[in-house]
């Protein structure tokens, strides 16, 4: 995406990045802070979180709040009581990134154990969930929400060996389609960002035999993720965008 946004895009914005400790939501929290916004981190290390916010401050950036939540086990409560400590330190939320995700087993549906297909569910999708209910009424005190979610290729369209992960994802579209149409007439928009093939851990556990200097790094696909949060991209609801929109499905050659 050519994309060149002002450096104040997102000031005065106070955006929360899921899985904020690592790969594509680190970079993105990295980059929301560099665009003027407040950033709140997200995810299940502290430690990686702290770096996180660290690495944030010492760049010359306000110091983000981070907050510890374990989607594995999240509950509708625990997700209830985050949200409630997240409106005890913020006034609203201008944009949430669902971007913690979980890859479970690259293999035939019939050898997907039930063990990872309940964690990738529950991570990818329950959690999300119940996390999207109770930040919903922060998004809504912002003069223009943006709630973005993390999708992939398969799961707009299936793939043999992508099991529990490819159907989550199509989960993940739905759910960002059902909520796109119900915010509408709102100042909240939805959407989906498919990163497209990027170099992260995550990648490089799904395709270990792949080169990882053939694929976008996080910090390559920032301009939509950028334009999803700030005003350029007000209109747009309901639609699920590619990061990488030449990029053919599958591992790189
Ligand atoms: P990474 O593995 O690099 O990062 C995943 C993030 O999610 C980490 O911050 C991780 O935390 C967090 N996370 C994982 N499990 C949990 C959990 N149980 N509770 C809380 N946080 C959790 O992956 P990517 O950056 O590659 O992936 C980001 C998103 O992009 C995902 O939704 C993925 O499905 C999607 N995507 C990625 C593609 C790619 O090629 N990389 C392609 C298409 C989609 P921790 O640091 O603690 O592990």
């Amino acid at each position: 995406m050519h994309y060149q946004p002002q450096r104040d895009l997102l000031q005065n914005r106070i955006i929360l990045v899921t899985g904020a400790s690592d790969g594509i939501g680190r970079e993105a929290a990295m980059t929301y802070a560099q665009y003027g916004a407040d950033v709140v981190l997200l995810g299940r290390n502290e430690q990686k979180l702290r770096d996180v916010a660290h690495a944030i401050h010492q760049q010359g950036y306000s110091q983000p709040r981070w907050f510890i939540l374990d989607f594995s086990s999240a509950t509708p409560e625990q997700c209830q009581e985050l949200a409630d400590h997240i409106a005890a330190e913020v006034p609203r939320l201008d944009g949430v990134l669902h971007n913690a995700g979980a890859l479970g087993e690259v293999r035939p549906m019939i050898e997907q154990t039930p063990e990872s297909w309940l964690d990738v569910m529950q991570v990818n999708v329950n959690a999300t969930f119940f996390l999207t209910q109770a930040l919903i009424p922060l998004l809504l005190k912002s003069d223009s929400g943006s709630l973005v979610f993390t999708s992939s290729s398969v799961g707009r369209q299936g793939r043999a060996g992508w099991g529990a992960y490819a159907v989550s994802k199509f989960a993940t579209e739905g759910m960002m389609q059902v909520l796109a149409e119900e915010y509408v007439h709102r100042n909240l928009r939805v959407n989906c960002i498919n990163p497209g093939g990027t170099r992260t851990a995550m990648r490089a556990n799904a395709f270990p035999s792949e080169d990882p200097n053939k694929l976008k790094t996080p910090r390559d696909l920032m301009p939509l993720y950028l334009w999803l949060m700030g005003d350029d991209s007000r209109r747009k609801t309901g639609m699920t965008f590619d990061a990488q929109p030449n990029r053919k499905p599958g591992i790189s050659e």
